[in-house]
């Protein structure tokens, strides 16, 4: 396969600068989906720790940031340092974080918007069914953009719930030039959001992987010809099974971005156990910004 013209993904490495924000309105946007709006003085430019500190600034559709919680066994919170363009982490305690992508940033209004998956757990989850306007939080990022790439034959943008926000926002402003077929799996029928046009909605079937449901919605599809990129993120399992759906696509691996962005508990033996909580903490480092 080739595509004339093709400029694959790029990464960009951002200065990271941590910011102490504040929640400014909550709102529901599906029965699963909550959105939170962050505002502040601190989404413009500051000055910390000794160092001129730049504005917020998010270039492409799946840019996230990290939220950082109290420890919850201790309810301490631990941050990052602020460094020159980057962030010192401690090692004990370490810093308790979650990602999240941001669905819309709004300079001229100041607003920062987050959509959070009500999964009923966590403490991500948990803060975002409670906060109220006015509580504060802080932010760090985002450390990369990737550039989607230019001229490819067509985009595959798949996942489940918590890649819904970045799926809606390359829907926002999709390429004119290439088609793009858009796949999310949602726990309901209800937690279809009604203002993201071209998607192609899959409700959660029990005992059908959302991996299989979503690798089924994509093998109906007939492709241009030409070099596509597919993107992919969701639960580590439900990534698995797609990567497996883009090899048989013969998508080149430049072409390929497979994100696991969240793990479902393992039960079952004491070594696949240890194996989960390796892979987390690989992750974990992976991820830190
Ligand atoms: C780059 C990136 C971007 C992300 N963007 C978003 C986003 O925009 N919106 C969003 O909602 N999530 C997003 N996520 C996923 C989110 O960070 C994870 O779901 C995170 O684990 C939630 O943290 P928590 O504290 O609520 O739960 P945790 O404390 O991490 O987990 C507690 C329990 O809940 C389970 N769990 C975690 N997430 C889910 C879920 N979604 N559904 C069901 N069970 C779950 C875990 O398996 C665990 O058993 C993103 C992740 C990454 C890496």
């Amino acid at each position: 396969m080739s595509t004339e013209g093709l400029v694959p993904p790029e990464l960009l490495e951002l200065p990271v600068v941590l910011r102490h924000l504040h929640v400014v309105r909550v709102v529901d946007i599906t029965p699963h989906m909550r959105r939170v709006t962050l505002g502040g003085e601190q989404l413009g430019a500051f000055r910390a720790e000794g160092f001129d500190l730049t504005p917020f600034v998010t270039h492409n559709p799946d840019d996230f940031v990290k939220l950082f919680f109290p420890d919850p066994e201790t309810d301490v919170l631990t941050l990052p340092e602020q460094d020159d363009g980057h962030l010192d982490w401690p090692r004990r305690p370490a810093p308790t974080h979650r990602s999240y992508t941001i669905r819309r940033y709004d300079e001229a209004a100041g607003e920062l918007d987050l959509d959070f998956v009500l999964h009923g757990d966590g403490i991500a989850g948990e803060w975002a069914r409670t906060v109220q306007p006015g509580e504060k939080i802080h932010v760090a990022g985002p450390r990369t953009s990737t550039v989607p790439p230019k001229r490819a034959a067509w985009w595959i943008l798949a996942g489940d719930e918590t890649a819904l926000p970045a799926i809606a926002h390359y829907l926002d402003a999709p390429p004119a030039d290439t088609p793009v077929f858009a796949f999310a799996v949602v726990p309901d029928a209800a937690d279809e959001q009604a203002e993201v046009e071209g998607i192609t909605w899959l409700t959660r079937r029990d005992g059908v992987s959302d991996g299989k449901q979503l690798a089924d919605a994509i093998g109906e599809l007939s492709l241009p010809e030409g070099e596509g990129w597919m993107w992919i993120a969701g639960e580590a399992g439900t990534v698995r099974e797609l990567r497996a759906v883009a090899k048989a696509l013969g998508v080149d691996k430049s072409m390929l971005d497979a994100s696991g962005y969240w793990r479902q508990p393992v039960t079952g033996g004491v070594l696949k156990r240890v194996r989960t909580l390796r892979a987390q903490a690989t992750e974990t480092l992976a991820g830190r910004i």
